[in-house]
């Protein structure tokens, strides 16, 4: 037996640093075990699959961005190559004032890219539309560590292009509020495209994919898994060394010893570990570590929770159907859901023929009372917003409500310096620990995964130092 490498919580960003930890210990014959402890009776954290009369319904990720490459790749690592899909390309929507507008074409990630669909848009004003085209006149902002989204987005192309599109759009990635959201620790190449080229508008443009004419329907930029991302994580456990997962065990606290760590568990034993991961929401670090006050901050981290209620209903429910794969909806509707999206749509292969599937969220920054309430409510509210934009005469065959709380981590203004910090603390006085996940470095699935296999190979350095 060999040194102990303790991973703490079993979401995808604990069992991608198990998986491959393993498997390099058994490729290179090195003097080292794993053992991964998760606090729940199961394995995959926010990664959670219903399969039901023939649906695949995601209570939370639905898929991850194929151009961050590292999740395929473990996808494929674990036989999973061929279950990879993409989504179905379509028409989305953005619910402004009770109404919804197509996203002029060309825009990227809310940027809009091409003038034509902008300006004809109905979705701004002549006013908002003028402000906007300041972007190409503004200088580059000052050069400063960070500042949040809001700030950026806000000075370039004005407040209506930010309210009606930008923050519908990317406070649904994040479930944040994009003027306390940092822009460094998001998307910090809006910054890197202002800096080179002045204008975003212009910088946008010539990231922008180019499809040469006649080259068809686009493929989706999103992949998932066929039998849903759940049978990721079933792969993956599958693949684990026997005996060499504890569920249902929380770690409550962590010591430093001359050797190594000394780890206390819910039932009552102890385990030492010559390095540890942690995997886990950063909530829990105050109480691993509470000895140290480097970690108290992230108590002041907050987290947004979010509900979302997926409805199958048969074809013949929804008299007036949407061209299109799902909407978002902007603050100023008087809307409660956030989004939705056409599942059966966007992810054909989830759906029976003859049925249809839809998914909603509710819950946003400073308004998630609404996820506490029963099922029941979030029902009702979810059919009556639905009913205002579709023409829908039954009720849905089941519903599955799925509630997140205090699940989505924000990355404030200030998240990248605060992390570096502790980081510094962390390699100088705790040696041998590591975090990784949704809370440090990233939140999308394959974030996570990279932050995984980048502790993995310190761990590996460090061992054959
Ligand atoms: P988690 O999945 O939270 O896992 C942490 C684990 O640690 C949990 O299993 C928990 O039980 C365990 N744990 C906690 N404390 C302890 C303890 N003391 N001891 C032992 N175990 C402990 N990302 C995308 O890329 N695409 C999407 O479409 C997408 N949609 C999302 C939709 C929703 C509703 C949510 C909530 C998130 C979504 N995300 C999406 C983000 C992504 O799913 C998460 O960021 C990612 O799955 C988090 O993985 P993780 O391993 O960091 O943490």
């Amino acid at each position: 037996m060999g040194q102990k490498v303790v991973i703490i919580g079993g979401g995808i960003a604990g069992l991608t640093a198990a998986y491959y930890l393993q498997k390099h210990i058994r490729e290179q014959q090195l003097p080292m075990e794993t053992l991964l402890i998760e606090a729940s009776g199961r394995l995959g954290g926010k990664i959670q699959t219903v399969r039901r009369d023939g649906f695949v319904i995601e209570r939370g990720p639905d898929s991850f961005l194929e151009r961050k490459t590292s999740a395929s790749r473990l996808a494929k690592e674990v036989g999973l190559e061929d279950a990879l899909v993409n989504n179905a390309t379509g028409k989305s929507y953005v619910l402004v004032n009770d109404k919804l507008h197509g996203i002029p074409s060309g825009s990227m990630m809310g940027i809009p890219t091409q003038v034509t669909p902008f300006v004809t848009s109905g979705l701004f004003s002549p006013l908002g539309k003028l402000r906007a085209g300041f972007d190409f006149i503004l200088p580059r902002s000052k050069e400063v560590s960070d500042q949040s989204l809001g700030q950026f987005f806000r000075r370039r192309l004005g407040n209506e292009v930010v309210e009606n599109l930008i923050e519908p759009l990317l406070s649904g990635i994040y479930a944040g509020d994009i003027d306390q959201m940092s822009l460094m620790a998001t998307f910090p190449q809006f910054y890197q495209v202002e800096q080179k080229h002045g204008s975003i508008v212009r910088g946008m443009r010539t990231l922008a994919p180019k499809t040469p004419p006649g080259a068809g329907k686009k493929k989706g930029i999103f992949l998932t898994l066929e039998a849903g991302l759940g049978s990721l994580v079933e792969a993956m456990e599958n693949r684990l060394e026997a005996g060499t997962v504890m569920k249902s065990t929380r770690v409550e606290k962590i010591n430093k010893t001359e050797q190594g760590y000394h780890l206390m568990l819910s039932n009552g034993k102890d385990i030492e570990a010559a390095a540890v991961v942690i995997a886990t929401p950063h909530k829990m670090l105050p109480a691993l570590f509470s000895k140290y006050r480097e970690f108290q901050f992230f108590r002041n981290i907050p987290s947004t929770s979010v509900a979302n209620v997926a409805l199958a209903f048969s074809e013949d429910a929804i008299q007036k159907d949407i061209d299109g794969t799902g909407f978002v909806v902007s603050r100023n509707s008087n809307f409660t859901i956030t989004a939705c999206t056409w599942t059966h749509k966007k992810w054909p292969h989830t759906t029976p023929k003859g049925k249809v599937l839809l998914r909603c969220y509710v819950g946003r920054p400073g308004d998630e009372e609404i996820v506490v309430r029963p099922d029941e409510d979030l029902i009702r509210t979810v059919l009556t917003d639905l009913k205002k934009t579709m023409d829908i005469d039954a009720e849905p065959e089941f519903t599955v409500v799925s509630r997140w709380q205090e699940a989505m981590p924000q990355y404030t203004v200030g998240h990248k310096e605060r992390m570096a910090k502790l980081y510094e603390f962390m390699e100088r006085e705790l040696p041998g620990v590591y975090l990784a996940g949704s809370s440090y470095a990233g939140a999308g699935i394959p974030d996570c995964i990279d932050q995984a296999e980048a502790v993995v190979e310190k761990i590996l350095n460090g061992i054959q130092k």
